[in-house]
């Protein structure tokens, strides 16, 4: 479970989140949508602590990992985190991009590890790939890879920002087909996308942000069928 409990955030006078309360439960899919410069990103990288909060605490698993004396080493590797550029390593394979965080973190032997980033790299249905280089690969396998390697650190919680919008439009699909597939797994899954096909059908819950606050918040057949503000009507007759 991941908490945000009334979090600010400012860049120097920016405040760009704004009271932000959000609790993503264990094995829930909360995709977040919303205009560019709303925050989006911003939470996201809260959450590992790429950013840091002026106020209010964030809680996985109950444990806040806002407090200045957390290990944001150790933290970091209960969160995965894939981004829109995927930052595969070039000149290690597929195989070795994945088996590189638990054989230096975890402590995995080279054995285990290579097993292991092979199960991973199975589980993004790249069983047949592991050998290739990223140049090799398509972006949309690339991305793959990159999710893989996020597994492959066990995370108790996954964060997607906009792992599709780099993509050509017609590798979206393979992406978007793994992270339904982690959803079905159980994984908790906080989900940045504009993807409104994947929000509607994947998502437990959407949130809308809108200038750094939560403007909306509800499951996908209400969010999308019945908004309740105006801010989300605007926001979805742009988007459809
Ligand atoms: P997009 O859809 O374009 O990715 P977003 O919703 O992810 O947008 P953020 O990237 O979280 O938005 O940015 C939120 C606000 O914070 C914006 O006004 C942005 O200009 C500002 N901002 C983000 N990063 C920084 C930074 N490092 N320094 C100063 N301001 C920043
Ligand atoms: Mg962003």
């Amino acid at each position: 479970e991941v908490e945000f409990d009334h979090i600010d955030k400012y860049f120097g006078e920016t405040h760009v989140l704004k009271d932000v309360s959000l609790a993503v439960d264990d094995g829930e899919v909360v995709v977040v949508v919303g205009p560019s410069g709303s925050g989006k990103s911003t939470l996201l990288r809260c959450t590992n602590r790429l950013e840091e909060i002026q106020n209010g605490e964030i809680r996985i698993e109950g444990q806040a990992i806002t407090n200045p004396d957390v290990d944001v080493n150790q933290l970091r590797q209960h969160i995965g985190m894939v981004f829109q550029s995927f930052n595969l390593f070039p000149h290690k394979t597929a195989m070795e991009n994945v088996a590189l965080g638990p054989k230096v973190v975890k402590d995995f032997s080279n054995d285990d590890a290579e097993k292991w980033a092979k199960a991973m790299l199975d589980r993004v249905g790249l069983t047949d790939q592991a050998h290739k280089y990223p140049n090799q690969l398509s972006g949309g396998q690339q991305q793959r890879v990159a999710i893989a390697r996020a597994l492959a650190m066990d995370p108790s919680v996954m964060l997607f920002d906009e792992v599709t919008s780099a993509l050509d439009p017609e590798l979206v699909g393979e992406v978007l087909e793994v992270m339904r597939n982690l959803a079905e797994e159980g994984m908790t899954m906080l989900v940045v996308t504009h993807e409104m096909g994947f929000a509607r059908e994947v998502g437990d819950r959407v949130v809308l942000m809108s200038e750094g606050r939560i403007v909306e918040s509800g499951p996908p057949r209400d969010f999308f069928a019945n908004p309740e503000t105006e801010r989300a009507r605007q926001f979805l007759a742009r988007v459809h």
